[in-house]
Order: structure tokens, then sequence, then C-alpha cells
């Protein structure tokens, strides 16, 4: 269907960072399939995991016990706030089981009334009916029909108007970290330590939405640690696959309380391939020294950003990000950027806000940096001549 305004390439490998052409091209990937390949490509662990997988067992649904879910679900709490994991496929279920466990929640603990959002504009959780209208962008909602109802859309970073909104209906309050898909927006520490004040004094759940800034991306195993908070519950996916499909709700012993059995499910969740997978990338993020050397590797990258915005002072007008989740906000459309960059065989992706994300896989090096940097640079001086 036509879903996609796709670009015309076509790939055939990858290897680390680069990904090559049937022609044999090769691209610098600092898109990692949107914030998906936290590995890179073709990672020896993640290949040696799923082959072995592969030739054991595939799929015995949830009628069962599933080590491979037991196995990665403990490693999961023993990583994080969490007591509870229920597994799925993708981001958006992930946002959808946050958001059925949010309000299950006080239905079991007597609050039915309980049951609406607060979310901000500017967000993406997904392309679900209700994740459509937790993000509340009348762009992706037009033509579907009536607007899934439970969501109190505020501006992103104000408290107060979280504040002003919460009310005896309320049950949580969702939000990203960082609004990737947004533009890059990085919710700051007091911003964040601030809902989970509100949420404490009301009475009801922090949900975040760690799709996109989860698994490492942020220089921490998840964004939140940064402002030192824990949510309630927590939506994962894209990295913990590290391209296989797999996502995760993650929740406190008290948030997950309401999804007893029968409640919620997935047939292919928790499906034992992308459990292998899900182990190999947990044991590469969680090794020792590795989250610092994404900081490391961060901060290199956002001062050659610096450099670019330097270099470029009328084209790139602000370098944000945390972690290897970074954007450089530019004054013409992202789409050109992104193209300009492709013809320097280096892939980067299109944001909300006027913002071109950088985001390249965690194991990228430093070497791979300057490169990259240097293709970036080349994009937008090849701009900045067609533009004068
Ligand atoms: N939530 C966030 C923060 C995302 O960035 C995305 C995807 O970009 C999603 C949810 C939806 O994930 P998926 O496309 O896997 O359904």
């Amino acid at each position: 269907m036509g879903t996609y305004a796709r670009q015309d390439i076509v790939f055939a490998r990858g290897e680390g960072v680069w990904l090559e052409t049937e022609a044999g091209e090769r691209y610098l990937d600092f898109g990692s399939g949107i914030a998906v390949n936290a590995l890179g490509h073709a990672h020896p662990r993640m290949i040696a995991a799923l082959t072995e997988q592969a030739g054991k067992l595939w799929h015995t649904s949830n009628l069962y016990r599933v080590a491979g879910q037991e196995r990665l679900a403990e490693r999961l709490v023993a990583a994080t706030f969490a007591d509870r994991v229920f597994f799925c496929n993708s981001g958006a279920e992930a946002c959808e089981g946050a958001i059925k466990a949010a309000r299950r929640y006080h239905f079991v603990t007597g609050h039915p009334e309980r049951w609406r959002i607060v979310t901000c504009s500017g967000s993406f959780h997904g392309r679900t009916l209700a994740t459509l209208a937790a993000a509340g962008n009348p762009k992706y909602l037009e033509g579907f029909g009536p607007e899934t109802p439970g969501f109190d859309h505020v501006p992103y970073g104000d408290l107060d108007a979280v504040a002003a909104v919460i009310g005896p209906e309320t049950a949580a309050v969702m939000i990203e970290p960082v609004q990737g898909e947004g533009g890059v927006n990085v919710g700051s520490a007091d911003y964040l330590r601030g809902l989970r004040t509100l949420c404490d004094d009301a009475g009801i759940l922090l949900v975040l939405d760690e799709v996109q800034t989860g698994v490492g991306r942020s220089g921490k195993l998840f964004s939140h640690e940064w402002a030192d908070i824990a949510p309630d519950i927590m939506a994962v996916a894209k990295g913990i696959g590290g391209g296989f499909p797999l996502g995760a709700v993650l929740a406190t012993e008290a948030a997950a309380q309401g999804l007893t059995p029968g409640t919620h499910g997935s047939t292919f969740g928790g499906n034992p391939l992308a459990m292998a997978v899900g182990d190999a990338v947990l044991d590469v993020v969680l090794a020792p020294g590795f989250l610092e050397g994404v900081q490391q590797k961060a901060l290199r990258l956002r001062q050659g950003l610096a450099r670019l915005q330097d270099q470029f002072p009328g084209l790139v007008t602000e370098v944000r990000g945390q972690g290897l989740l970074s954007g450089i906000k530019v004054a013409v459309a992202p789409a050109d950027v992104v193209a300009a960059a492709r013809a320097e065989r280096v892939l980067v992706v299109g944001a909300g806000d006027g913002v071109v994300r950088i985001l390249p896989p965690l194991i990228v090096a430093d070497h791979e940096i300057s490169e990259g940097i240097e293709r970036l640079s080349r994009a937008l001086a090849q701009i900045s001549k067609s533009k004068t």
C-alpha cells in the first residue's frame, strides 16, 4: 500500500554502521533504521543468538511458559525500576499496553472513573487508533473516524499545564522523556522530576514512552535515569530488538496489578526468536563501560554538530540531543538535508520542528563519527551553495 514516501534506494547488506546496495555503494548509517539498529548491522552476537534459537524453537504461543521471556524479563527487572514485563512486537503496541495497564490499575484499585491520560502535543506514540489519539497530531488522525477519547493534551515541557489539567478522571501522565519524532525536544530533569511529583501528589501513574530513547540511546540504559526518577510504567521497543520486532511494557508490581490473566495478550509477543535477540542486545549494552562509551561518543558527535553550526550558521540554527539521539534544527526543509546527506552517502532522518535527526548505532566508532560529520558538512555546503 502507498503508506510510505520511500526514498529510491535498496540496501542489500549491512555491517556495523555501514549499509551497502546491490551495486556495492556504501552508505554510513546515521539513522539506525529510526533508532532501531542499536548494535548496527549484522552484529555477530545477534546473528549467533538468532541462528542458534532458529535451530531450536521459533514459536509456541503464550499458552505455555517461554524460557527466553523469563530470562529477558528477569534481566530487564534487574536493570530497571520494573517488577513486571509484558512482551509485544512494536512501539505502538507497547504504548497501547502501557495505556491499558494504567487504566486497569485504577479500575482494580477502586477508581474506574480514572481513565483519562494527560499527553503532550508534539508527541509520537505510534499509529494505532489509541496511540494516534494519545499524540493528537491532526495530520495523522484525519480521515480515520472519531478520535479515541480519553486523552488531554498539554504543551511539552509545561508543568503548570499538566497540573491544571489533572482532574478526578485522570489515570496517568504519559510522555516521551525526549520527543524523538517531534524534533528531539529534550525534557529537562526538572520537568521529569516535576511530573513525578505531580503524579505522586494526585495518586496517578507516570507512564514513560522510551520506545525511541531506551536501551542505551540516551547514554543511560533508559533516559529517565538522567533525571534520577522512575516511572510506574514504561513502553520500550526499537533498540531492544536491534532490528528484530520486539517491544515491551515494563511496570512496577503495583502498576501491573490490573493486568491479570485474560486482560491483555499478544500471539507473537515474547516469541523465542525475539527473546534470543533481546538477550544478545542486553549482553552488549549492559557490558561494563558500554554506556559510558555511548556518552563519550555522544559528546564527540555533539561537538561535531556544533562545528557544523559554526560553519553554516544560517543553515544549522540549533543542535539538540541526549546521548546518540541528536538533532540539528535547519533553516530549510529537513527532507532537503536528508536528500543532500544521502547524496554524500550518509543516512539521517527527518523529524518535526524543522529538525534532522542524527542517530548512529550505539557501536559507532570515533573515526566513523568524524567521517559522518565530514559527509554532513559536504551535504550542508551543497545546500548553502544552491541557496546563494
Ligand atoms: N513511541 C515512540 C516514542 C516512537 O518514536 C515510536 C516510533 O517512532 C513509537 C512509539 C511507535 O513505534 P512503532 O513504529 O514500533 O509502532
